[in-house]
């Protein structure tokens, strides 16, 4: 195992490369050598590597010679030279839609490159590289039709910035030199904080876009609008704007749009799967053979269930594919047994003790232990080099034999572990259906307040925060919550107020959409806006899909939201500002001082 059994179309990393990138020190003489060549050359030189789109940014400013989360300095330049190419592609896919021209490629292309540079995606630079490349050729064939229908059109084809003309080295240490000259730290020293803070957002605002449209599609949801609007923000970014009001207006819009695209994935999940249902669900293994699946992808488990069927084997879900077990369309597979360990940020634990094999599908992989590289399996566009990839066929059937086979090779659980059990699947069809009930119980003042503590989980300090606001909140109060950062808190005992639970679980992150739907369903029934509901919004962040549903709230005018454990290091002081004069945007303080300003 640890073969890739993907088509391999990049140039190969030499192993002993790849081990040499393993530690920040090597990667600090390696950076020495680099700059010792490029004085040889006369060339400027810039810092190798500058990364602030998460959370857990080092020193939270920035990660500037190995990132936090495992990226080495080659493949985060990698991932800005391919953010870099896609804007050349949106450039010309962008101008070729005014005249009527679509190229799928061009979309998925665009869509492809922003998704796989999200925060734990793929780590892999030789799988990043074939990205670039794939981009390069789709943005060469979207330039002749572009130039074919201007041509038709009686029109001069548009000049265009470098970025659609840059042509990606063959040689990988070439192309890495490239999207070294591409990096923010470029942006930054020439536009300023503000600026170069505001391009980011929309950027990352794009990328969580960018992967959800993904996951909608992968279920058959697309929407040309939305690759037209993927194509017009790119092409806003390639031509380096600096006007601040015109940058906010377009973050706003990436809100605008990826409120369209939740409902997407929204339809796509519950339109394939159903709606969730309240489910009690199994937290603690069963005797038997085990695989354990996490990630985001709803499909990819489904194909596992039904390739497992009959095997002998048992399937967990982990990390935020917990939601899964609430959808008939996957809890009626029995082999489903339940859920194994918690939030991304703890797999390496969990995973090295898991006695099976482990199925990565979407985003949240950390660097396996050599306990598990062996039997840890990735798919869609999450990567690790050396970690077994599966590849999806022509027609988006996946074999995942290779893994069944690890199942059945590994020792599985010996025995039954005592039986414990959370309730899940509060997703919007549910809250909407116990609408009356839960109006009623506010009108009688029952529930006196609801709190809205979701989002993400991460491995840095200060997300105790979350629980100890989720223990803080007093028993007349109900919690919806969604996404990783519930982990904290969702085993603990809350109870219910006359028969309402007082902890509504809601999904993953990708199921924002339903706890907005929930809200403004409140409203409609209180005849108020969101603002006016006794509704607190408590956020917690760590990457850019999160920061994607931030933009939304922000374009739905909620306000008063809190959010933490820190601020996001992109986001300028004057950015700041505007973000608390118009929509009082606050940093989260103690849960007793957050709870008293809340609650009065
Ligand atoms: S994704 Fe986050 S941790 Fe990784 S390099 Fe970028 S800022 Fe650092
Ligand atoms: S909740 Fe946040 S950290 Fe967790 S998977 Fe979703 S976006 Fe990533």
């Amino acid at each position: 195992m640890g073969r890739d059994v993907q088509e391999d179309r990049g140039r190969a990393i030499p192993e002993t490369r790849r081990e040499a990138v393993s530690t920040e020190l090597k990667n600090q003489q390696r950076l020495a050598a680099r700059t010792d060549a490029a004085d040889d050359r006369k060339e400027p030189w810039i810092m190798n590597m500058f990364c602030y789109q998460c959370e857990q940014t080092g020193k939270g400013t920035g990660c500037t010679a190995h990132g936090v989360c495992g990226k080495d300095s080659e493949t985060a330049a990698l991932q800005d030279l391919a953010v870099h190419v896609a804007e050349g592609v949106s450039q010309y896919a962008h101008r070729a839609r005014k005249l009527g021209v679509i190229h799928r490629p061009a979309d998925l292309a665009v869509v492809e490159a922003l998704f796989t540079t999200v925060t734990n995606v793929n780590f892999d630079p030789k799988r990043v590289a074939d990205v670039i490349r794939h981009a390069a050729s789709v943005r060469d064939e979207i330039k002749q039709a572009y130039e074919s229908a201007c041509e038709k059109a009686g029109q001069t084809p548009e000049p265009l910035a470098e970025h659609a003309a840059i042509r990606p080295a063959d040689d990988l240490d070439e192309m890495i030199r490239q999207g070294e000259q591409v990096t923010v730290q470029r942006r930054i020293d020439s536009l300023g904080d503000d600026v170069a803070g505001l391009q980011e957002l929309i950027t990352y605002g794009l990328k969580g876009m960018a992967a959800y449209a993904d996951h909608a599609r992968v279920l058959g949801v697309e929407d040309d609008g939305v690759y037209a609007f993927i194509h017009e923000a790119m092409d806003f970014l390639a031509g380096n704007p600096g006007e601040v009001n015109a940058l906010v207006a377009m973050v706003l819009r990436v809100g605008e749009v990826n409120l369209k695209v939740m409902e997407m994935l929204d339809a796509g999940n519950t339109g394939t799967y159903g709606h969730p249902e309240p489910t009690e669900v199994r937290v603690t293994p069963v005797a038997g053979k085990a695989i354990c699946v996490s990630g985001h992808d709803l499909k990819d488990l489904k194909m596992l269930l039904e390739q497992t069927e009959g095997k002998g084997v048992n399937v967990y879900t982990h990390g935020e594919m917990l939601p899964c077990l609430a959808y008939p369309e996957l809890k009626k597979h029995k082999h489903l047994v339940g859920n194994y360990g918690g939030a991304w940020q703890d797999q390496r634990q969990e995973f090295d003790a898991f006695p099976g094999p482990i199925l990565m599908t979407t985003n949240c992989i950390q660097k396996p232990k050599d306990s598990y590289k062996d039997r840890i399996f990735t798919t869609g566009l999450v990567a690790w080099p050396c970690v077994t990839h599966i590849a999806a066929d022509a027609s988006g059937h996946k074999n995942f034999m290779p893994v069944i086979e690890a199942a059945l090779a590994a020792p599985g659980f010996e025995r039954d572990e005592e039986a414990k059990t959370i309730t899940i699947g509060f997703a919007r069809n549910t809250v909407m259906s116990v609408a009356d009930k839960v109006i009623e119980a506010v009108k009688a003042g029952k529930i006196r307040h609801f709190f809205l503590i979701g989002g993400c989980d991460g491995a840095k300090s200060g997300r105790n925060y979350y629980t100890q606001l989720a223990q803080q909140v007093p028993d007349d109060c109900v919690i919806l919550t969604l996404a990783c950062g519930k982990y904290r808190f969702n085993k603990l005992p809350f109870g219910d107020i006359g028969g309402i639970p007082r902890l509504l679980d809601c999904g993953q992150c990708n199921d924002a959409y339903s706890a907005i739907q929930i809200a403004v369903a409140l409203a409609n029934a209180f005849e108020c806006g969101v603002n006016d509901l006794p509704l607190s919004l408590v956020l917690s962040w760590y990457e850019q899909k999160a920061v994607c549903i931030l933009l939304t709230l922000l374009h739905l005018g909620i306000k008063n939201m809190r959010l933490g454990p820190t601020l996001p290091a992109f986001v300028g002081p004057n950015v700041l500002n505007v973000l608390v004069e118009q929509f009082n945007l606050m940093p989260i303080k103690t849960p007793e001082e957050d709870l008293a300003a809340i609650l009065g």
